[in-house]
């Protein structure tokens, strides 16, 4: 990617990071971190059919849409890619949020799940660096998710079943980091970030 700082959305090449892992395995911690620290990436918000949690604000967290209108959007062709992540619940990267950032120069990271980040990197090709952050265990997994108070019992065990799927999927991507000590972890995916950067300038 040349020239990222000044091209524009016509003429820009996209640099993407994409960050995947079973929910609960730490990769919304990295990717906030690298967000805070890196001023030269942008992050893709996508847009889902689930109810917001917490303080999650719409446009901030995610574009959070009802069931008719994610239909709508995928009828339009607005996504880049989408998945039924979970029964029922939509999740995507709009077209037009890939646009955005590519046109400001930034690097764009993705906090996608294991399927969707396959799909990136594979539309990006080597344009793009995947990233699969791993829980140290399922027993360490299972009690991240039931102490990030999200997750009712029944969802807790859901994502766990789905995350032994999901690491069968690891060696399909550039970057395996273990997130059991969140400092070592959050050193890797910097080091990681920062070669990438490198690469592109
Ligand atoms: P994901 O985005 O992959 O679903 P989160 O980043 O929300 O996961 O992390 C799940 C929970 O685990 C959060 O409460 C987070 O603070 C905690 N967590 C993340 N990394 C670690 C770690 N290395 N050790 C202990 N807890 C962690
Ligand atoms: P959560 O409900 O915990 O915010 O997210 C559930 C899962 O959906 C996570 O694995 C997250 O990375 C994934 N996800 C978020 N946005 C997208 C997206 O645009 N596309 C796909 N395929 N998955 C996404």
């Amino acid at each position: 990617m040349k020239n990222r700082d000044t091209e524009t959305s016509g003429t820009a090449k996209t640099g993407v990071l994409i960050f995947s892992a079973p929910s609960g395995a730490g990769k919304s911690t990295v990717v906030k971190h690298l967000m805070d620290k890196y001023s030269f990436l942008g992050f893709s918000v996508s847009a889902t059919s689930r109810k917001p949690r917490g303080q999650e604000q719409h446009g901030r967290e995610y574009y959070f849409l009802s069931a008719d209108e994610f239909t709508q959007r995928i009828n339009s062709g607005d996504f880049i890619e989408y998945e039924e992540v979970y029964t029922g619940l939509f999740y995507g990267t709009l077209k037009s949020e890939v646009e955005r950032l590519s046109a400001m120069g930034k690097i764009v990271v993705f906090d996608i799940d294991v399927k969707g980040g396959i799909n990136l990197k594979r539309i990006y090709g080597d344009d793009a660096l995947s990233v699969f952050i791993m829980p140290p265990s399922t027993d360490a997994l299972r009690e991240r998710l039931v102490s990030r108070g999200t997750e009712t019992p029944e969802s807790v065990e859901r994502r766990v079943a789905k995350a032994n799927e999901e690491i069968g999927f690891s060696n399909q991507f550039d970057h395996i980091i273990i997130n059991d000590v969140l400092d070592k972890c959050l050193e890797e995916a910097e080091e990681i970030t920062e070669s990438f950067y490198r690469k592109l300038k």
